[in-house]
């Protein structure tokens, strides 16, 4: 019997819960809002696809911002609601919604001008829905077509926080009067999802790993990327490494966004719009994952100092959705390597 990573996925997105959350996360749906209804000639008179469409509400945004067709795909029963959704707010005459795989589905046009789609997972490319994604450009969009959002950047930063260390780990050093150790076994495997302090960072993030939408593979969506980090204050322990996305939306798909430009401070003349989900910014759904070092790995650290590196993404062997990060770095002369699960 063949393994099936999809049932659960696809079933734990069938519910109200996740789409509200997703929903009232304004810095998420907002970009996607601003760029479209900001860009309407972008749109007017297009063919948009929308993968993975969820509640229909980017289909929704593309209609009213004039385009031809839309055409919404889910392959979970929210498309359902979808359907509903479109039908109440009395588009149904531009948006069809279809079930189905989006690598299954048989369109009812051969080549789409946009292609639209909220992919992103934690630490950008948990869930793998990206490659769903790039299947459908390589099959749907047409040559000169855009993809929205248009290019992803990959952070990392250096963390401490012994507020984070005392609250989750040393916690259970006493618990009621009792020495519960045991519970900090394997506690720092697994990449925690959490939203930290803009304090709690000990460098500046820099961005390891770049995704032009229009043109990264497949191939690339596993991959050992280098990083090199400056401290910028002194530090009792190197606590950790966090890891987090920024997004950008082009309204070109000949526009590369520079590797130093951040999301938070991009300006453009265009009409681009970016989001971030680092500790400067508001929290988003998606959080950051903070990759806890082990104890004997952590180090006390002068501002200036530097951690040289890289950083793994790799696809589970058991399950082609789960990712797992490794990173190996040098600080001080000592090399370290460490693994952790994304659960
Ligand atoms: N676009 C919506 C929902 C985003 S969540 C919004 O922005 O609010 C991602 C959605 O993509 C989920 O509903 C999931 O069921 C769907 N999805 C993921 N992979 C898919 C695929 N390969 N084919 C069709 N739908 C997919």
């Amino acid at each position: 019997k063949e393994r099936d990573d999809d049932t659960h996925y696809f079933d734990s997105y069938a519910y109200n819960d996740i789409h509200e959350i997703m929903l009232k996360d304004t810095v998420r749906t907002d970009a996607y809002r601003d760029f479209i209804y900001g860009n309407k000639h972008l749109f007017k008179d297009k063919v948009v696809l929308d993968v993975g469409c969820g509640t229909g509400v980017l289909s929704m945004f593309a209609a009213r911002a004039g385009a031809k067709k839309v055409i919404s795909v889910d392959n979970s029963n929210i498309i359902d609601k979808a359907r509903a959704n479109v039908f109440a707010n009395k588009l149904d005459g531009v948006i069809t919604c279809l079930r189905g795989k989006i690598e299954e589905v048989t369109l009812p046009v051969d080549k789409v001008d946009i292609i639209v789609s909220e992919w992103m997972g934690y630490c950008l490319l948990y869930e793998a829905m990206l490659d769903s994604v790039l299947y459908a450009r390589d099959r749907y969009l047409a040559p000169d077509g855009l993809m929205v959002p248009s290019e992803c950047k990959i952070l990392i930063a250096a963390i401490n926080d012994s507020e984070y260390v005392n609250d989750n780990i040393n916690f259970w050093n006493h618990v009621y009067g009792f020495n519960m150790t045991a519970m900090k076994d394997k506690i720092r495997d697994n990449v925690d999802i959490i939203h930290l302090p803009d304090i709690s960072l000990a460098s500046e993030p820099v961005a390891f790993c770049h995704l032009p939408l229009h043109t990264v593979k497949t191939e690339d969506l596993e991959f050992t990327k280098p990083f090199q980090i400056e401290i910028k204050r002194d530090i009792e322990s190197l606590d950790g490494f966090l890891v987090y996305f920024d997004n950008f939306f082009a309204t070109s798909r000949n526009q590369i966004i520079p590797d130093d430009v951040k999301a938070e401070t991009w300006k453009d003349p265009n009409g681009g719009i970016a989001f971030t989900t680092g500790p400067k910014r508001k929290e988003t759904h998606w959080r950051q994952g903070f990759l806890v070092v082990d104890e004997d790995k952590s180090a006390e650290m002068k501002a200036g100092d530097v951690i040289k590196g890289d950083v793994t993404y790799r696809k589970r062997e058991e399950n082609s959705r789960a990712y797992d990060i490794e990173v190996a770095w040098e600080a001080q002369g000592k090399k370290n390597k460490q693994l952790w699960f994304m659960k």
